[in-house]
């Protein structure tokens, strides 16, 4: 279970009613806490009957904003009866179905009801979001939550995580500049026409890195990001087909570890700018979640000389790579594409390294 912020996109007219909307709703849950910390009810349905009609009467809640309200007060005082609870003025409030709904295929908006009726306001999904959401289930309560003069959802996403298989060998993934992605079975997968546009938009970035002004680091984000929607249906394609090959074969998908990656000097210039690139980081996060979604078990295996190692004679030398895209072993003559060496080592090392559960956090 996880819980996702998103924010949304409230207009400047729409402000004022759904604040009035959270304070009243503060302002009723005080006055119900008041009541059940006198009159010591334990009860929700005794709160209920105790409060319901004063939170409609008093506050102008709807039936179904005070039945919320009241579930809000019980629960905290159940939790604790020796204080009586007391909420912040535009503290967060809380939604369910019978007053929030999605709209769109995609949930691209959200219908809220606020005192004088119901409010409609965009939602800004960011990419964490939309992944939980799409291999969880999103439950059907919502904080709405009141930060910075910006309204956000507080939503629920419970897990659906298989329980991953025992696999029998694994299926090595190099993720690379050349190729997007080369597996250990040979498999090269690639996107037409991304090599162009990523050669161009890496020139302007790498010009404005030199810059390092904030605006230049504003012009960068932009830039990963317009990449990533371009990337985006190729991303899902590629982690789908690698994921399906490994599950197909009951084998586990290994990657290289890139946790300490950033500390490391040793990587390779070319190397660091993919592992920091945006579109890169989607690609891994699209294996991690559809692996643990498929319950195919995900290993990470340690990154060094994956690309310089020969996987026949274990000798590890520059000069095993004479370009960058080929691999040619100083000491037993084991030649062959680069990327595919490289996948290959991954998958070796997936059988000595430690296991990762698929479903395990950290997209
Ligand atoms: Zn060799």
């Amino acid at each position: 279970m996880r819980t996702v912020l998103v924010r949304l996109e409230v207009g400047a007219a729409e402000t004022p009613a759904l604040l009035r909307t959270v304070e009243t709703m503060n302002r009723a849950a005080d006055a119900v806490g008041e009541v059940a910390f006198h009159a010591k009810a334990h009860r929700r349905t005794h709160l209920h009957h105790l409060t319901y009609h004063m939170v409609r009467d008093r506050f102008g809640l709807s039936a179904q904003m005070a039945v919320r309200v009241i579930g809000k007060v019980g629960g905290a005082y159940v939790r604790d009866p020796s204080h009586k609870p007391t909420f912040r003025r535009r503290g967060a409030v809380p939604y369910d179905p019978r007053i929030l709904s999605w709209k769109g295929e995609r949930r691209e908006r959200v219908s809220l009801l606020a005192l004088d009726g119901r409010h409609e306001s965009r939602v800004r999904w960011s990419e964490y979001g939309r992944q939980a959401v799409a291999r969880g289930k999103l439950r059907g309560e919502a904080d709405l939550v009141y930060r910075d003069r910006a309204f956000y959802l507080a939503l629920v996403v419970e897990s659906v995580d298989t329980t991953p298989y025992e696999p029998t060998g694994a299926l090595g993934v190099d993720l690379g500049v050349v190729n997007l992605a080369t597996d250990s079975d040979g498999t090269v997968y690639k996107a037409d026409g991304t090599d162009r546009v990523r050669t161009r938009t890496d020139r302007l970035r790498a010009h404005l890195q030199s810059a390092g002004t904030k605006s230049a680091q504003r012009h960068l984000k932009a830039i990963g990001q317009r990449e990533g929607r371009f990337r985006r249906p190729t991303n899902h394609y590629i982690s789908k087909s690698i994921v399906a090959r490994a599950e197909d074969t009951k084998r586990a998908v290994a990657l290289e570890d890139l946790g300490g990656i950033r500390e490391r000097t040793t990587v390779r210039r070319s190397q660091r700018r993919r592992h920091h690139s945006w579109s890169f980081r989607q690609l891994r996060s699209f294996v991690e979640y559809k692996a643990a979604a498929k319950g195919v078990p995900l290993v990470l295996v340690d990154p060094r000389n994956t690309s310089c190692m020969c996987p026949q004679c274990g000798r590890v030398d520059k000069k095993n790579r004479p370009t960058r895209d080929e691999f040619r072993c100083v000491s037993c003559g084991l030649a062959g594409p680069a990327d595919r060496i490289a996948a290959t080592n991954i998958a070796a090392r997936a059988g000595v390294d430690r296991p990762i559960v698929a479903g395990s956090e950290g997209l």
